[in-house]
Protein backbone atom coordinates (compact mmCIF):
# COMPACT_ATOMS: atom_id res chain seq x y z
CA UNK A 1 0.00 0.00 0.00
CA UNK A 2 2.98 1.84 -0.16
CA UNK A 3 1.02 4.43 -3.34
CA UNK A 4 -1.80 4.59 -0.78
CA UNK A 5 -2.45 8.36 -0.50
CA UNK A 6 -4.96 8.08 2.21
CA UNK A 7 -2.13 7.61 4.99
CA UNK A 8 0.50 9.68 6.46
CA UNK A 9 2.55 8.02 8.59
CA UNK A 10 5.72 8.44 9.87
CA UNK A 11 6.93 4.66 10.08
CA UNK A 12 6.36 4.95 6.18
CA UNK A 13 9.05 7.61 5.45
CA UNK A 14 12.08 5.76 5.56
CA UNK A 15 13.54 8.30 8.04
CA UNK A 16 12.51 11.69 7.29
CA UNK A 17 9.24 12.47 9.59
CA UNK A 18 5.87 12.48 7.75
CA UNK A 19 4.45 13.09 10.32
CA UNK A 20 1.82 16.27 10.44
CA UNK A 21 2.45 19.10 12.75
CA UNK A 22 -0.70 21.28 14.01
CA UNK A 23 -0.82 24.30 16.30
CA UNK A 24 -3.47 25.53 17.63
CA UNK A 25 -5.00 27.46 20.70
CA UNK A 26 -6.33 25.58 23.99
CA UNK A 27 -9.47 25.81 23.39
CA UNK A 28 -10.50 26.15 19.77
CA UNK A 29 -13.28 24.57 18.07
CA UNK A 30 -11.41 24.75 14.47
CA UNK A 31 -8.36 22.71 15.82
CA UNK A 32 -10.37 20.34 17.96
CA UNK A 33 -12.13 19.18 14.35
CA UNK A 34 -9.28 18.64 12.90
CA UNK A 35 -7.99 16.53 15.76
CA UNK A 36 -10.70 14.77 15.58
CA UNK A 37 -11.01 14.13 12.02
CA UNK A 38 -7.43 12.83 11.99
CA UNK A 39 -7.79 10.76 14.84
CA UNK A 40 -10.59 8.95 13.20
CA UNK A 41 -9.04 8.73 10.09
CA UNK A 42 -6.07 6.94 11.42
CA UNK A 43 -3.29 9.74 10.69
CA UNK A 44 -0.71 10.16 13.12
CA UNK A 45 0.13 14.04 13.71
CA UNK A 46 1.80 16.05 16.67
CA UNK A 47 -0.67 18.63 18.27
CA UNK A 48 1.19 21.86 19.80
CA UNK A 49 -0.63 24.09 21.79
CA UNK A 50 0.31 28.09 21.41
CA UNK A 51 -0.35 29.15 24.80
CA UNK A 52 2.31 32.70 24.57
CA UNK A 53 2.95 35.04 22.55
CA UNK A 54 6.79 34.42 21.92
CA UNK A 55 5.75 30.58 20.85
CA UNK A 56 3.23 32.48 18.61
CA UNK A 57 5.07 35.11 16.93
CA UNK A 58 8.09 32.08 16.13
CA UNK A 59 5.74 30.04 14.80
CA UNK A 60 3.86 32.96 12.68
CA UNK A 61 5.39 35.85 13.55
CA UNK A 62 2.40 37.45 14.89
CA UNK A 63 0.69 37.94 18.27
CA UNK A 64 -1.41 35.23 19.61
CA UNK A 65 -4.46 37.59 19.85
CA UNK A 66 -3.47 38.69 15.76
CA UNK A 67 -2.39 34.84 14.67
CA UNK A 68 -4.87 32.96 12.15
CA UNK A 69 -4.73 29.79 13.90
CA UNK A 70 -4.89 26.67 13.71
CA UNK A 71 -1.99 25.94 11.52
CA UNK A 72 -1.46 22.61 9.72
CA UNK A 73 2.35 21.51 8.48
CA UNK A 74 1.70 18.74 5.76
CA UNK A 75 4.70 16.80 5.32
CA UNK A 76 5.54 17.80 2.04
CA UNK A 77 6.27 21.00 3.46
CA UNK A 78 3.41 23.23 2.89
CA UNK A 79 1.24 24.99 5.49
CA UNK A 80 -2.30 25.45 5.89
CA UNK A 81 -3.56 27.98 7.74
CA UNK A 82 -6.81 27.63 9.54
CA UNK A 83 -7.99 25.00 7.33
CA UNK A 84 -11.04 22.98 7.33
CA UNK A 85 -11.10 18.94 7.52
CA UNK A 86 -11.82 18.45 3.76
CA UNK A 87 -9.27 20.55 2.96
CA UNK A 88 -6.43 19.15 4.38
CA UNK A 89 -7.87 15.17 3.09
CA UNK A 90 -7.97 17.62 0.03
CA UNK A 91 -4.42 18.45 0.29
CA UNK A 92 -3.67 14.83 1.39
CA UNK A 93 -4.85 13.98 -2.45
CA UNK A 94 -7.71 12.03 -0.46
CA UNK A 95 -10.51 13.57 -2.19
CA UNK A 96 -10.73 12.01 -5.75
CA UNK A 97 -13.22 12.17 -8.80
CA UNK A 98 -14.93 9.49 -9.97
CA UNK A 99 -13.40 7.20 -12.65
CA UNK A 100 -16.61 5.99 -14.08
CA UNK A 101 -19.40 7.64 -15.66
CA UNK A 102 -21.85 4.85 -14.63
CA UNK A 103 -21.49 1.92 -11.64
CA UNK A 104 -23.22 -1.28 -11.12
CA UNK A 105 -23.44 -0.74 -7.04
CA UNK A 106 -23.14 2.85 -5.60
CA UNK A 107 -22.57 2.60 -1.33
CA UNK A 108 -23.41 5.86 0.69
CA UNK A 109 -21.26 5.46 4.19
CA UNK A 110 -18.16 4.24 4.97
CA UNK A 111 -18.76 2.65 8.66
CA UNK A 112 -19.14 -0.78 8.79
CA UNK A 113 -22.03 -2.19 6.96
CA UNK A 114 -21.29 0.21 3.75
CA UNK A 115 -16.88 -0.63 4.04
CA UNK A 116 -17.98 -4.59 4.46
CA UNK A 117 -20.45 -4.00 1.71
CA UNK A 118 -17.75 -2.35 -0.83
CA UNK A 119 -15.63 -5.49 0.58
CA UNK A 120 -17.71 -7.97 -0.97
CA UNK A 121 -18.78 -5.96 -4.09
CA UNK A 122 -15.83 -5.10 -4.76
CA UNK A 123 -14.50 -8.97 -4.18
CA UNK A 124 -17.24 -10.29 -6.32
CA UNK A 125 -16.65 -8.09 -9.78
CA UNK A 126 -18.74 -5.61 -9.12
CA UNK A 127 -18.18 -2.33 -10.62
CA UNK A 128 -18.68 -0.58 -6.75
CA UNK A 129 -17.87 2.61 -5.58
CA UNK A 130 -18.05 4.02 -1.52
CA UNK A 131 -18.98 7.24 -1.05
CA UNK A 132 -18.60 8.85 2.53
CA UNK A 133 -19.02 12.33 3.41
CA UNK A 134 -16.52 12.67 6.32
CA UNK A 135 -14.32 10.12 7.77
CA UNK A 136 -14.48 6.21 7.57
CA UNK A 137 -15.12 4.54 9.95
CA UNK A 138 -18.16 5.81 11.14
CA UNK A 139 -19.58 5.50 14.49
CA UNK A 140 -17.13 2.88 15.10
CA UNK A 141 -14.61 5.13 14.42
CA UNK A 142 -15.19 7.09 17.96
CA UNK A 143 -14.86 4.03 19.54
CA UNK A 144 -11.88 3.48 21.85
CA UNK A 145 -11.98 -0.20 21.88
CA UNK A 146 -14.61 -1.98 20.69
CA UNK A 147 -14.48 -5.73 22.89
CA UNK A 148 -16.91 -7.82 21.44
CA UNK A 149 -16.13 -8.25 17.27
CA UNK A 150 -15.48 -11.82 16.58
CA UNK A 151 -11.83 -12.72 15.96
CA UNK A 152 -10.23 -9.76 18.07
CA UNK A 153 -9.87 -11.15 21.78
CA UNK A 154 -7.83 -8.56 22.73
CA UNK A 155 -9.90 -5.47 21.58
CA UNK A 156 -9.34 -3.38 18.40
CA UNK A 157 -9.59 0.61 18.46
CA UNK A 158 -12.61 1.08 15.62
CA UNK A 159 -10.52 3.58 13.30
CA UNK A 160 -7.96 0.63 13.00
CA UNK A 161 -10.53 -1.68 12.10
CA UNK A 162 -12.23 0.67 9.95
CA UNK A 163 -8.90 1.48 8.35
CA UNK A 164 -8.12 -2.41 7.56
CA UNK A 165 -11.60 -2.60 6.20
CA UNK A 166 -11.00 0.27 3.89
CA UNK A 167 -7.26 -0.89 2.56
CA UNK A 168 -8.85 -4.25 1.72
CA UNK A 169 -11.94 -2.64 -0.08
CA UNK A 170 -9.41 -0.73 -2.02
CA UNK A 171 -7.04 -3.62 -2.81
CA UNK A 172 -9.96 -5.57 -4.01
CA UNK A 173 -11.20 -2.62 -6.10
CA UNK A 174 -13.75 -0.76 -4.77
CA UNK A 175 -13.40 3.00 -5.69
CA UNK A 176 -13.67 5.41 -2.17
CA UNK A 177 -15.01 9.20 -2.79
CA UNK A 178 -14.34 10.66 0.72
CA UNK A 179 -16.28 14.25 1.63
CA UNK A 180 -18.57 13.06 -0.88
CA UNK A 181 -22.74 13.06 0.52
CA UNK A 182 -25.93 11.95 -1.07
CA UNK A 183 -28.47 14.77 -0.70
CA UNK A 184 -30.99 13.46 -2.78
CA UNK A 185 -32.27 10.42 -4.59
CA UNK A 186 -34.02 10.04 -7.72
CA UNK A 187 -34.80 6.56 -9.02
CA UNK A 188 -35.79 6.02 -13.43
CA UNK A 189 -35.98 2.37 -13.85
CA UNK A 190 -32.65 0.55 -13.25
CA UNK A 191 -31.22 3.96 -12.61
CA UNK A 192 -30.23 5.41 -9.73
CA UNK A 193 -29.69 9.05 -10.31
CA UNK A 194 -27.86 10.45 -6.37
CA UNK A 195 -27.04 14.11 -6.18
CA UNK A 196 -24.12 14.72 -4.00
CA UNK A 197 -23.31 17.69 -1.87
CA UNK A 198 -20.80 19.01 -4.35
CA UNK A 199 -23.75 19.42 -7.01
CA UNK A 200 -22.34 16.82 -8.75
CA UNK A 201 -24.35 13.45 -9.84
CA UNK A 202 -23.43 9.85 -8.89
CA UNK A 203 -25.03 7.02 -11.34
CA UNK A 204 -25.58 3.57 -10.42
CA UNK A 205 -27.79 0.36 -10.90
CA UNK A 206 -28.31 -0.43 -7.69
CA UNK A 207 -27.28 1.47 -4.27
CA UNK A 208 -26.80 0.82 -0.62
CA UNK A 209 -27.38 3.02 1.99
CA UNK A 210 -25.27 2.78 4.76
CA UNK A 211 -25.18 6.05 6.37
CA UNK A 212 -25.88 5.01 9.62
CA UNK A 213 -26.91 7.57 12.83
CA UNK A 214 -25.98 11.20 13.59
CA UNK A 215 -25.14 12.34 16.91
CA UNK A 216 -28.33 13.43 19.25
CA UNK A 217 -27.97 16.71 20.63
CA UNK A 218 -28.64 17.70 24.23
CA UNK A 219 -31.60 19.90 23.46
CA UNK A 220 -30.20 22.56 26.03
CA UNK A 221 -29.30 26.44 25.32
CA UNK A 222 -26.09 27.61 24.37
CA UNK A 223 -25.22 23.93 22.58
CA UNK A 224 -24.15 25.10 19.07
CA UNK A 225 -22.52 27.88 20.74
CA UNK A 226 -19.84 25.87 22.89
CA UNK A 227 -19.61 23.34 20.40
CA UNK A 228 -15.87 22.27 20.33
CA UNK A 229 -15.41 24.60 23.13
CA UNK A 230 -15.96 22.23 25.78
CA UNK A 231 -18.84 20.23 24.24
CA UNK A 232 -18.16 17.44 22.24
CA UNK A 233 -20.09 14.81 20.53
CA UNK A 234 -19.39 11.23 20.68
CA UNK A 235 -16.81 9.46 22.86
CA UNK A 236 -13.57 12.00 22.73
CA UNK A 237 -10.65 9.49 21.35
CA UNK A 238 -8.98 12.32 20.05
CA UNK A 239 -9.77 14.43 23.44
CA UNK A 240 -8.53 11.47 25.99
CA UNK A 241 -5.26 13.22 25.79
CA UNK A 242 -5.90 16.32 26.52
CA UNK A 243 -8.26 15.90 29.36
CA UNK A 244 -5.16 14.91 31.90
CA UNK A 245 -6.02 15.83 35.13
CA UNK A 246 -8.98 17.29 34.36
CA UNK A 247 -13.08 16.33 36.05
CA UNK A 248 -15.20 15.94 32.76
CA UNK A 249 -18.35 15.15 31.81
CA UNK A 250 -20.07 11.95 30.02
CA UNK A 251 -23.66 12.06 29.60
CA UNK A 252 -25.28 8.90 28.74
CA UNK A 253 -25.76 5.45 29.84
CA UNK A 254 -25.52 3.22 26.35
CA UNK A 255 -22.49 1.25 25.46
CA UNK A 256 -20.95 4.41 23.60
CA UNK A 257 -20.98 6.33 26.35
CA UNK A 258 -19.78 3.19 29.21
CA UNK A 259 -16.46 3.20 26.58
CA UNK A 260 -16.18 6.83 26.58
CA UNK A 261 -16.04 6.65 30.51
CA UNK A 262 -13.51 4.30 30.66
CA UNK A 263 -11.28 5.90 27.77
CA UNK A 264 -11.21 9.09 29.26
CA UNK A 265 -11.07 8.16 33.02
CA UNK A 266 -8.07 6.64 32.12
CA UNK A 267 -6.59 10.47 31.89
CA UNK A 268 -8.77 12.60 33.63
CA UNK A 269 -8.56 13.23 37.31
CA UNK A 270 -12.93 12.06 37.45
CA UNK A 271 -15.54 11.48 35.15
CA UNK A 272 -19.04 12.01 35.90
CA UNK A 273 -21.34 9.50 33.69
CA UNK A 274 -24.50 11.76 33.71
CA UNK A 275 -27.14 9.26 33.02
CA UNK A 276 -31.13 9.65 32.68
CA UNK A 277 -31.87 6.32 34.13
CA UNK A 278 -32.16 4.53 37.59
CA UNK A 279 -29.69 1.95 36.89
CA UNK A 280 -27.13 1.14 34.37
CA UNK A 281 -27.08 -2.29 33.81
CA UNK A 282 -30.05 -1.50 31.91
CA UNK A 283 -28.71 0.32 28.87
CA UNK A 284 -25.08 -1.11 29.42
CA UNK A 285 -23.03 -4.50 28.54
CA UNK A 286 -22.48 -6.19 31.77
CA UNK A 287 -18.82 -6.06 31.43
CA UNK A 288 -19.00 -2.60 31.22
CA UNK A 289 -20.85 -2.42 34.04
CA UNK A 290 -18.55 -3.73 36.09
CA UNK A 291 -15.51 -2.16 34.98
CA UNK A 292 -17.22 1.18 35.22
CA UNK A 293 -17.86 0.63 38.94
CA UNK A 294 -14.52 -0.73 39.85
CA UNK A 295 -13.07 2.83 38.74
CA UNK A 296 -12.28 5.29 41.59
CA UNK A 297 -12.31 8.18 39.95
CA UNK A 298 -15.64 7.36 38.42
CA UNK A 299 -19.13 8.93 39.58
CA UNK A 300 -22.84 8.38 38.58
CA UNK A 301 -25.31 10.66 38.64
CA UNK A 302 -27.97 8.72 37.55
CA UNK A 303 -31.82 9.86 37.13
CA UNK A 304 -30.17 12.65 36.16
CA UNK A 305 -30.46 15.50 33.01
CA UNK A 306 -28.19 18.53 31.94
CA UNK A 307 -30.31 21.44 31.98
CA UNK A 308 -27.53 24.34 31.26
CA UNK A 309 -24.06 24.93 29.88
CA UNK A 310 -22.59 27.66 31.81
CA UNK A 311 -19.15 29.66 30.56
CA UNK A 312 -17.92 32.52 28.72
CA UNK A 313 -15.78 31.79 25.92
CA UNK A 314 -15.89 27.70 26.52
CA UNK A 315 -17.49 25.68 28.79
CA UNK A 316 -16.22 25.98 32.76
CA UNK A 317 -19.52 24.14 34.50
CA UNK A 318 -22.69 22.43 33.81
CA UNK A 319 -26.07 22.54 35.74
CA UNK A 320 -27.86 19.32 36.09
CA UNK A 321 -31.28 18.49 37.70
CA UNK A 322 -32.47 14.85 39.92
CA UNK A 323 -35.49 13.95 37.80
CA UNK A 324 -36.54 11.58 41.40
CA UNK A 325 -35.71 14.24 44.02
CA UNK A 326 -36.37 17.50 41.92
CA UNK A 327 -32.53 18.19 42.85
CA UNK A 328 -30.29 20.56 41.03
CA UNK A 329 -26.61 20.68 40.90
CA UNK A 330 -23.79 22.20 39.39
CA UNK A 331 -20.83 20.68 38.29
CA UNK A 332 -17.49 22.49 37.07
CA UNK A 333 -15.80 20.72 34.03
CA UNK A 334 -14.46 22.37 30.87
CA UNK A 335 -15.11 19.18 29.40
CA UNK A 336 -18.33 17.24 28.22
CA UNK A 337 -18.91 14.60 26.43
CA UNK A 338 -22.47 13.55 24.80
CA UNK A 339 -23.13 10.09 23.71
CA UNK A 340 -26.83 9.77 24.21
CA UNK A 341 -27.56 8.12 20.83
CA UNK A 342 -28.67 9.36 17.61
CA UNK A 343 -30.81 9.69 14.74
CA UNK A 344 -30.50 8.27 11.34
CA UNK A 345 -28.96 9.98 8.52
CA UNK A 346 -31.98 9.49 5.82
CA UNK A 347 -32.75 13.68 4.39
CA UNK A 348 -31.76 11.72 1.33
CA UNK A 349 -34.92 10.01 0.86
CA UNK A 350 -37.47 12.36 1.81
CA UNK A 351 -38.75 13.81 -1.50
CA UNK A 352 -38.65 10.14 -2.49
CA UNK A 353 -40.88 6.71 -2.28
CA UNK A 354 -38.53 5.06 0.06
CA UNK A 355 -40.43 4.31 3.35
CA UNK A 356 -39.18 5.49 6.52
CA UNK A 357 -40.43 4.96 9.70
CA UNK A 358 -41.73 7.79 12.02
CA UNK A 359 -38.15 8.32 13.63
CA UNK A 360 -36.56 8.44 10.11
CA UNK A 361 -35.02 5.06 9.71
CA UNK A 362 -35.58 3.03 6.48
CA UNK A 363 -37.78 0.37 6.14
CA UNK A 364 -37.09 -2.87 4.21
CA UNK A 365 -38.27 -6.04 3.28
CA UNK A 366 -40.42 -8.04 5.78
CA UNK A 367 -41.07 -4.26 7.85
CA UNK A 368 -42.60 -2.59 4.56
CA UNK A 369 -46.12 -1.73 5.40
CA UNK A 370 -48.46 -3.03 3.02
CA UNK A 371 -49.86 0.33 2.51
CA UNK A 372 -46.82 1.94 0.79
CA UNK A 373 -46.01 -1.24 -0.90
CA UNK A 374 -49.57 -1.48 -2.64
CA UNK A 375 -48.71 2.18 -3.75
CA UNK A 376 -45.15 2.03 -4.41
CA UNK A 377 -44.18 -1.59 -5.24
CA UNK A 378 -43.66 -2.20 -9.21
CA UNK A 379 -42.71 -5.91 -8.88
CA UNK A 380 -44.33 -9.03 -9.02
CA UNK A 381 -41.99 -10.56 -6.29
CA UNK A 382 -41.85 -9.39 -2.82
CA UNK A 383 -39.08 -7.02 -1.30
CA UNK A 384 -35.93 -8.95 -0.76
CA UNK A 385 -35.28 -8.70 3.26
CA UNK A 386 -32.70 -5.72 2.74
CA UNK A 387 -34.65 -4.11 -0.03
CA UNK A 388 -36.20 -0.84 0.70
CA UNK A 389 -39.79 0.15 -1.15
CA UNK A 390 -37.98 0.57 -3.94
CA UNK A 391 -36.68 -2.15 -6.28
CA UNK A 392 -32.77 -2.80 -6.34
CA UNK A 393 -32.38 0.52 -3.44
CA UNK A 394 -31.29 -1.49 0.23
CA UNK A 395 -30.77 -0.29 3.57
CA UNK A 396 -27.55 -1.79 6.21
CA UNK A 397 -26.42 -1.46 9.03
CA UNK A 398 -27.60 0.70 11.98
CA UNK A 399 -29.96 3.24 9.50
CA UNK A 400 -32.20 0.73 8.85
CA UNK A 401 -35.78 0.17 10.68
CA UNK A 402 -34.74 -2.38 13.36
CA UNK A 403 -31.50 -3.04 13.09
CA UNK A 404 -29.39 -4.29 16.20
CA UNK A 405 -26.97 -1.38 16.17
CA UNK A 406 -23.68 -3.54 16.70
CA UNK A 407 -20.65 -3.85 14.03
CA UNK A 408 -21.03 -6.98 13.72
CA UNK A 409 -24.11 -6.87 12.69
CA UNK A 410 -23.42 -3.99 10.47
CA UNK A 411 -21.14 -5.69 8.63
CA UNK A 412 -22.88 -9.47 8.10
CA UNK A 413 -25.88 -6.62 6.69
CA UNK A 414 -23.48 -5.10 4.67
CA UNK A 415 -22.32 -8.36 2.80
CA UNK A 416 -26.22 -9.41 3.03
CA UNK A 417 -27.09 -6.75 0.93
CA UNK A 418 -24.76 -7.43 -1.82
CA UNK A 419 -25.90 -10.74 -2.04
CA UNK A 420 -29.57 -9.24 -2.66
CA UNK A 421 -27.54 -6.98 -5.02
CA UNK A 422 -26.31 -9.74 -7.04
CA UNK A 423 -30.32 -11.09 -7.16
CA UNK A 424 -31.43 -7.73 -8.82
CA UNK A 425 -28.80 -7.18 -11.35
CA UNK A 426 -29.39 -10.60 -12.70
CA UNK A 427 -33.17 -10.06 -13.02
CA UNK A 428 -32.54 -6.57 -14.98
CA UNK A 429 -28.77 -7.08 -16.73
CA UNK A 430 -28.47 -10.89 -17.53
C1 LIG B 1 -18.44 5.43 20.75
C2 LIG B 1 -19.08 4.21 20.19
C3 LIG B 1 -18.66 2.95 20.60
C4 LIG B 1 -19.22 1.79 20.05
N1 LIG B 1 -18.77 0.60 20.47
C5 LIG B 1 -19.25 -0.54 19.93
C6 LIG B 1 -18.75 -1.81 20.31
O1 LIG B 1 -17.87 -1.91 21.16
N2 LIG B 1 -19.27 -2.91 19.71
C7 LIG B 1 -20.25 -2.84 18.76
O2 LIG B 1 -20.64 -3.86 18.23
N3 LIG B 1 -20.76 -1.64 18.40
C8 LIG B 1 -20.30 -0.49 18.94
N4 LIG B 1 -20.81 0.73 18.59
C9 LIG B 1 -21.90 0.77 17.60
C10 LIG B 1 -21.34 0.63 16.18
O3 LIG B 1 -20.22 1.49 16.02
C11 LIG B 1 -22.42 0.98 15.17
O4 LIG B 1 -23.49 0.08 15.34
C12 LIG B 1 -21.86 0.84 13.74
O5 LIG B 1 -20.81 1.74 13.52
C13 LIG B 1 -22.96 1.09 12.71
O6 LIG B 1 -22.38 0.98 11.45
P1 LIG B 1 -23.07 1.63 10.15
O7 LIG B 1 -22.11 1.37 9.05
O8 LIG B 1 -24.44 1.13 10.02
O9 LIG B 1 -23.21 3.19 10.44
P2 LIG B 1 -22.20 4.29 10.93
O10 LIG B 1 -21.09 3.69 11.69
O11 LIG B 1 -23.05 5.31 11.60
O12 LIG B 1 -21.58 4.90 9.60
C14 LIG B 1 -22.35 5.68 8.72
C15 LIG B 1 -21.43 6.49 7.84
O13 LIG B 1 -22.21 7.13 6.83
C16 LIG B 1 -21.73 8.45 6.62
N5 LIG B 1 -22.83 9.23 6.04
C17 LIG B 1 -23.93 9.73 6.66
N6 LIG B 1 -24.73 10.34 5.77
C18 LIG B 1 -24.12 10.23 4.57
C19 LIG B 1 -24.47 10.63 3.26
N7 LIG B 1 -25.61 11.28 3.01
N8 LIG B 1 -23.63 10.34 2.24
C20 LIG B 1 -22.45 9.67 2.47
N9 LIG B 1 -22.08 9.27 3.70
C21 LIG B 1 -22.90 9.53 4.73
C22 LIG B 1 -21.33 8.91 8.00
O14 LIG B 1 -20.39 9.99 7.93
C23 LIG B 1 -20.70 7.62 8.56
O15 LIG B 1 -19.32 7.54 8.26
C24 LIG B 1 -20.27 1.90 19.11
C25 LIG B 1 -20.71 3.16 18.70
C26 LIG B 1 -20.13 4.29 19.23
C27 LIG B 1 -20.62 5.64 18.80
Amino acid sequence: MSDDPHFVDSTRSGGTSRTLRMYGRRDSRDAYALRDYLTRSVVSYEWTEIETDLACYALTGQSLHDAALPIVDLPNGSRLVQPTPAEVAARLGWVMRPQHREYDLSIYGAGPAGLSAAVYAASEGLKVVLLEREAVGGQAGYSSLIENYLGFPDGIRGSDLAERARQQAIAFGAELLLMRGGTHGEFQGDRMIATLNDGTTMISHSNICATGVEWRRLGVAREDELLGLGVFYGAGTSEAAHCSGEDVIVVGGGNSAGQAVLNLSAQARSVTMVVRGADLSATLSSYLVSRIKNRTNVRLALNSSVTELLGDASLESVATIDSHTGERGLLKARKLFVCIGGAPNTDWARDTSIERDHLGYLVTGPDLSRAHLRDHWPLERAPFYLETSVPGSFAAGDVRRNSVKRVASGVGEGAMAVAFVHRFLSEHFV
